[in-house]
């Protein structure tokens, strides 16, 4: 008999990772979600940063219905299906000029394995099968799948299978808001770049295909935003060894952070982008990996990308993603994350006046995140003992409000949590938001003994 661990609920033959069960949902709305007991959430992390457009869009849900009602699922070596060819035309107008070859998975790893692959299939077609070290950043977070996990800087996720991979080489993220050197932030922008052509050298030129990170970081560092030299000065080291550079922009991409892309905050682009949760907003499991054509024809001219999943191109779920853009375009919903954003940043700025333990608020657009510490001045961390990021949880979800949270940043530990709300949000219920995390914040400093102002 499955055991329920202590729940006066059903016994559950399901099982996750989560340490502990939360009530089973009922319904969702707009920003918010209601459990069998009729409590209501707020979605102030949108699932996992997923639910971009809100819950239950009448008008996503009507293009899907009339998709199910012609044909949920073609073999795209059977069939080819307009609501892909039309998703995949709409996304390439999204992204950087250029990349306009669209391949449709149905999650973030997926979406990263295919920018691993098809980056090793072009150096193969191109004389440059020597190359395949993939560098990363530590830490950083690109999926659960092995490939995906060879390039995430994340110990407690990876090693359990490090025997089972080829690790592949660590810079450090920029986390340049720690750093108490008397630089200025150019200068530590451009310092933390520099890492990776040091890297770069180190494993030989030759033998590195690619550079991967997220370019506004997600839950493993907590919105971590380098500062603006960083950028460009990565684009150039990767064009100097001719390194393809890859953005995960599964978090960041589909609007969340005020851009299309997050590569949009800066001149410097990349040549693969991966997407997926805010993409079809979770109304369907759907990524996309987009590149250029440089690098697919030569792969297709020598046989073929020898990558795919079985999913790939569904037509319910182009139909949900072509729906969930065409709302993101009607509404200005990327406008609106924009706005709301800068509202919801620097409400959240304003509360460290109130609560010292909260070191740094960062982001951009809806893609926020504050951490909290035991000293602004040296911003070391509080102890983990405390245990802060996982109560901070508990207690918004005790008053309604759902946030995100870890413990993880640079070199050492720390404690973050996000706030990011769908961009449908308005400044009513950004207000409504920050009373319940007032409130939270009061409860945890009481709980763990924090200082609070006046
Ligand atoms: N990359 C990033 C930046 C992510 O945030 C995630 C999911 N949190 C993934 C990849 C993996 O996506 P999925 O869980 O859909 O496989």
């Amino acid at each position: 008999m499955p055991s329920d661990h202590g729940s006066n609920r059903r016994p559950s033959h399901l099982f996750y990772q989560s340490r502990l069960r939360r009530p089973a949902v009922d319904r969702a709305e707009g920003i918010y979600l209601w459990d069998q007991d009729g409590r209501r959430q707020i979605d102030g992390s949108s699932g996992a940063m997923v639910v971009n457009i809100g819950h239950s869009n009448p008008y996503v849900l009507d293009a899907m219905r009339r998709q199910m009602e012609k044909v949920t699922f073609a073999y795209r070596l059977h069939f080819e299906n307009d609501a892909a060819e039309d998703l995949a035309a709409r996304t390439a107008a999204l992204m950087p000029p250029g990349l306009e070859r669209i391949f449709f998975v149905s999650g973030g790893s997926e979406a990263v394995e295919s920018c691993l692959k098809l980056a090793r299939q072009y150096a193969l077609a191109t004389g440059q099968g020597g190359r395949w070290k993939v560098i990363s950043r530590f830490p950083s977070y690109h999926g659960s799948t092995l490939g995906a996990l060879a390039v995430t800087g994340y110990d407690a996720l990876t090693q359990p299978f490090a025997p089972m991979m080829r690790e592949m080489p660590k810079i450090a993220a920029p986390t340049a808001y720690l750093d108490r050197d008397g630089l200025s932030m150019p200068e530590r922008g451009r310092r933390y770049a520099d890492l990776l052509e040091a890297e770069i050298l180190a494993q030989g030129p030759d033998s590195v295909l690619a550079f991967i990170m997220e370019p506004i970081g997600g839950a493993s560092t907590g919105a971590l935003v380098a500062p603006d030299s960083y950028y460009p000065r990565i684009r150039e080291i990767c064009d100097r060894y001719k390194i393809i550079l890859i953005y995960d922009e599964v978090m960041s991409g589909a609007g969340r952070t005020g851009k299309f892309l997050g590569a949009e905050h800066w001149p410097a682009s990349p040549d693969l982008v991966a997407l997926s949760k805010g993409f079809a907003s979770g109304y369907c499991p759907l990524g996309a990996m987009a590149a250029p054509d440089w690098m697919v024809q030569p792969v297709l001219d020598a046989g073929g990308f020898q990558h795919g999943h079985t999913y790939a191109g569904n037509p319910l779920a182009c139909a949900a993603g072509l729906a969930v853009l065409d709302e993101i375009a009607a509404h200005d919903l990327v406008g609106n994350a924009a706005r709301m954003g800068a509202i919801l940043k620097s409400r959240l700025e304003g509360l460290k006046a109130r609560f010292p333990f909260i070191g740094d608020v960062r982001g951009k657009g809806l893609l926020l995140a504050a951490e909290f510490v035991a000293d602004v001045e040296t911003m070391a961390p509080l102890p983990k003992e405390l245990n802060a990021y996982q109560r901070v949880v508990d207690l918004a979800y005790e008053r309604g409000l759902i946030i995100y949270s870890r413990r993880t940043r640079g070199g050492v530990e720390g404690d973050h949590f996000l706030v990011c709300p769908p961009m449908i949000i308005t400044e009513a219920q950004i207000d409504e938001i920050m009373e319940i995390l007032v409130a939270t914040l009061d409860a945890l400093a009481a709980e763990l003994h924090l200082p609070v102002n006046g």
